[in-house]
This record gives structure tokens, sequence and C-alpha cells, in this order.
């Protein structure tokens, strides 16, 4: 390997949080190294539609935004991380805006706002009606493009983190032919999104498969909350490659009703989506049905210009047209553990957007609060990051053997046997399986013996209200354990 890049930050992912954090490290005079393996438009941040959820509205305040979210989380949410989520995102919603992303306006010309399910006020900035993800990045990505201080390194993708006394110290990066290259930083931030395309049947990016969580453990940080996979009720139910496709809740917001094989409505279609996801699974049980049927005839379809653009290459016409839904694999609410500056069990080691589990989304997320969570947490980490001390002489560690990626057969286990109804014989499946992360998933949902939110056992199926509060954490060779996190 060649003389090791050296750079202040190393963040590695260039969707929201990368982005965002990139940004805000390189306003701190900081320089930054921005690895990224793929495109922008593969990020699950480009997918987003919904919006982002911050209390901006008269009648709102952050502490109706935090009860609403400590609600969805069904008792597994960290209340001074929600606070925190709350209280800043209005505030980064306004970066945003200086930074020149465009939020949809009302005929005042004051922002709209949407509601989406479990919110108690309508408290969602979109941008492009259900562009919002879309619109976002390619602001951030044309700004961190051109700054100065900002080094893209694409395509490279982080295949170990570097340690130095304990800490972490930069980063091994693979180019897609070639040799490996060596990184040094005084801090690494991953930014790496989530692990929804683990499952067999998800709305994710297929790269989504949380490479930054099997990094950060191989490197000796702690993960946590595996068990909590948010399956989203309404993921076009289709044959081809669309099968997936999310439908945004914001539709439902706006009037769309779910009815079963018989033509019924059968759930509040506002609820968490948690309740929303299990309605849906019932009936299909029920029915023998592969999909239930979002109505969106009611709804002014204009307002929603990319699903109405999905949905007619492949023939739906969403103002005549039912269209068949089931639940998918989405958001994974655990990931590597971080304190409310992101700083990982690591020291050096940082996490932001849906890799990092800050414990904000308990056991169940409530919409459109992880675009929020990827830019009030990515500005706090990019802070403290930019603090850490300069390293001396570090002594970058050899590149190790890159897991085989997870095969069909990994994402049809953690579908079958890790799907939004668990039991102890399916899951002690995956303990054996080669993806080192699946294994780790597999035990966090072994450890939690009850039913709350995204996870739920059939064969625990009460809640367990002495785990209230309680977090799974888990090591690459320790078994999982609870602890409180305040
Ligand atoms: C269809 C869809 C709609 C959604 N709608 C909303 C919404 O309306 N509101 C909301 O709040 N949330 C929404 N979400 C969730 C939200 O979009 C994501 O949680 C959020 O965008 C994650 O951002 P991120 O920056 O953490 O990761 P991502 O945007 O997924 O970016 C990950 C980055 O990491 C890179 N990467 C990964 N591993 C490596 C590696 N080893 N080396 C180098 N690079 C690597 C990838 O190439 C990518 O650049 C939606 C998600 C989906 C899929």
């Amino acid at each position: 390997m060649d003389e090791p890049l050296r750079t202040d930050v190393a963040v590695v992912g260039a969707g929201a949080a990368g982005l965002y954090a990139a940004l805000v490290a390189a306003e701190q005079g900081a320089s930054v190294a921005l690895v990224s393996r793929s495109p922008l438009a593969q990020t699950a941040s480009y997918w987003a539609q919904g919006g982002i959820a911050a209390a901006l509205a008269a009648g709102d305040s952050p502490a109706q935004h935090a009860d609403d979210t400590l609600t969805a989380g069904r008792e597994a949410a960290r209340a001074s991380a929600v606070r925190v989520l709350c209280e800043e995102s209005p505030e980064r919603v306004r970066d945003l805006q200086r930074l020149g992303v465009q939020f949809d306006a009302d005929r005042g010309g004051s922002l709209a706002l949407g509601l989406e399910g479990g919110h108690s006020q309508r408290r969602i900035v979109h941008a492009g009606g259900a562009a919002t993800g879309r619109r976002i990045t390619r602001a951030l990505s044309a700004l961190a493009a051109t700054n100065g201080r900002v080094r893209v390194l694409e395509p490279l993708a982080a295949t170990a983190i570097a340690s130095h006394d304990g800490r972490a110290a930069g980063l091994t990066l693979r180019p897609r032919d070639g040799d490996p290259l060596a990184l040094s930083a005084r801090a690494v931030i991953l930014a790496t999104g989530g692990t929804a395309a683990l499952w067999e049947r998800t709305t994710n990016p297929r790269g989504a498969v949380g490479s930054g969580l099997s990094l950060a453990s191989d490197a000796g940080a702690m993960l946590a909350d595996l068990e909590f996979m948010q399956f989203h009720p309404t993921a076009l139910r289709l044959d081809g490659p669309r099968d997936g496709f999310l439908v945004t809740e914001a539709v439902r917001g706006e009037g769309a009703t779910l009815l079963n094989a018989d033509g019924e409505r059968f759930v509040d279609e506002l609820a968490p989506r948690d309740e929303v996801a299990l309605a849906i699974e019932a009936e299909l049980r029920r029915s023998g049905e592969p999909a239930v049927r979002l109505d969106m005839r009611g709804v002014d379809v204009e307002r929603f210009p990319n699903i109405a653009a999905a949905l007619a290459e492949v023939g739906l016409d969403p103002s005549h047209d039912l269209l068949p839904v089931a639940p998918a694999a989405h958001y994974t609410m655990g990931g590597i553990a971080t304190d409310l500056d992101g700083r990982s069990s690591l020291p050096g080691l940082y996490a932001v957007g849906e890799c990092a589990c800050t414990g904000i989304h308990g056991a169940n997320r409530l919409a459109s609060n992880s675009l929020a969570e990827c830019l009030v947490f990515a500005r706090r980490a990019a802070l403290a990051a930019t603090t850490e001390p300069a390293l001396s002489g570090a002594q970058l560690a050899a590149e190790p053997d890159t897991p085989a990626p997870p095969d069909e057969a990994t994402r049809a286990a953690l579908w079958g046997q890790a799907g939004l109804r668990r039991d102890a014989a399916g899951l002690s499946e995956l303990l054996d399986d080669p993806y080192p992360l699946a294994r780790l998933i597999g035990a966090a949902c072994l450890a939690r013996e009850e039913s709350r939110g995204a996870h739920q056992r059939t064969d625990h199926p009460d809640t367990d209200r002495s785990l209230d509060l309680m977090h799974t954490l888990v090591g690459k060779d320790a078994a999982p354990s609870f602890e409180r996190w305040q």
C-alpha cells in the first residue's frame, strides 16, 4: 500500500447525512475526505419522498413533536436524543433553505406542511411534491463538489477502519479495480446508510446492506437495537423491478385509504407505521392475497408527480386504479450506538444518519424523522469531530479480507425469519448465517423476548414492561445485553 492520504475528517457515505457532515466540518476549517462507493442516485437519501419533520407551524412546538416521537417509539426511544432532534430540526430546515434548497410553499408563500402517520400536527416540509430527497441531495452534493476543503473520493468503498492507540485513525479504501488506498484521519464519520436491503423485500437501494455497521463492529464499536427493522406498510407489490417501490405515507395524509380483499377499510391509515404494517400483514394472512389496495383516487396526484411517473411506468394510473401494496423492509432503527454528538464507543469513530443508533426511534420510527435525524446529528458529529486531536505517526491496519457481500440466501433468511412476525425457532437459524451482520441481527432479535413496535415475536406476544427504555447492545464477539439510555 502507498503512503496514506491524510485528512482531518474522513466521512464515509454521500447521502444526506454524509454530505451535510462534510459541509459542516469544512465550514469549521477542517480538511474533509468524502468517500462514496456508489452514485448519488443510489442512496436512500435521493429516494426519500415525504419530507423532513420539523415543528415549524404556528400551533406546533418541539415538545409536541417530541411527544409524538416518543409515543411512536413504544417506550423504547431515548428521551434526551428525541429532545435534541425536535428542538434542532427547525433550524436545520432553515440551514437547508440558506444553502439553496427550495421547499414547497403554500399559496401565501409560507412553507407547505404535510401530515403523516403518527404526527399530531402538519409538520412535514417537502420539495417537488415527493421529490424531497432528490432536491436536498442534489443541492448538498453540488456544494460539496465545489467546496475547496472537501475532497470527494469516489467510487471507492471503505473496507476497514484503521485503529491506532485504541482509537479510529483512518480507513482502508478499495477502488473497483486496483490496489487499496490508506486514508489517515483525526476522526472518521460513518454515514453509510441502513440495512433494509438485507431483507428480500425492501424499499431501499440494493447497497443498503449495513456495510458501516460491519466496519464499526469489526473495529470494536458497539451496535444497538438491531432487532428493530421498520417495515413500511405501502410498498408496491408487483412482479418485476418496480416491486418494493414506496408510495409515501404523505398520500395517506392527503386522504388515500387502504382496502382489504372485500373492498373495506380495516385500519386507521394515519396510525404509526408498525400498526398499519401489522394490520396489512394480518389481512394478507386472512385473505391469502399478496397485496391489499391503496386507494389514491381522491388525492390530487399532481402533488406527487414522481409517484405518478413511477406508477405510469408499470401501467397504473392512481386517479383510476387501486394500487397493490404490501409491507417491505424500510428503515433500520438500530445501528452503531452513539451519544448525542454521534460518538461511537470507539474513540475517534462517529456515526450519523441511518447507520447510527442515537436511540430516537425506539421500536418504531415516526415518519420523516430520519432526514431530520441525518441533518441534526450530522451537524453535531461534524462539530465534535473537528475538535479531535491530531494523530502522530498513525499506523494503518493491514487490509483484512473483505467479507463476501450478502447473497440471496441471506436476504431470504432475514425476510423469512426476521420479518413482521418472528419466533425463536426461525431466529435461531440466523445464528448460522454466513453474513456476520445477519448473525448479529438474529442474536439481537432472540435476546428481546417480547413484542414491541416493529419487533413482534409470536412466541412472546406481550410487551415486557421491565424492558421499557431498554436498548440491546451487541459487540462483534459479545452476546447481546440490555442497557437503559436516558
Ligand atoms: C424510498 C424511501 C423513501 C424515504 N422517504 C423518507 C422521507 O420522506 N423522510 C425521511 O425522513 N426519511 C425517508 N426515508 C429514509 C431516509 O431516506 C434515510 O433514512 C436517509 O436518507 C439515510 O441517509 P444516510 O445519509 O444515512 O444514508 P444513504 O442516503 O443511504 O447514503 C449512504 C451512503 O453511504 C455510501 N456507502 C455505504 N457503504 C459504504 C462503504 N463501505 N464505503 C463507501 N461508501 C459507502 C453509499 O454509497 C451512500 O453514498 C426514505 C427511505 C427510502 C428508501
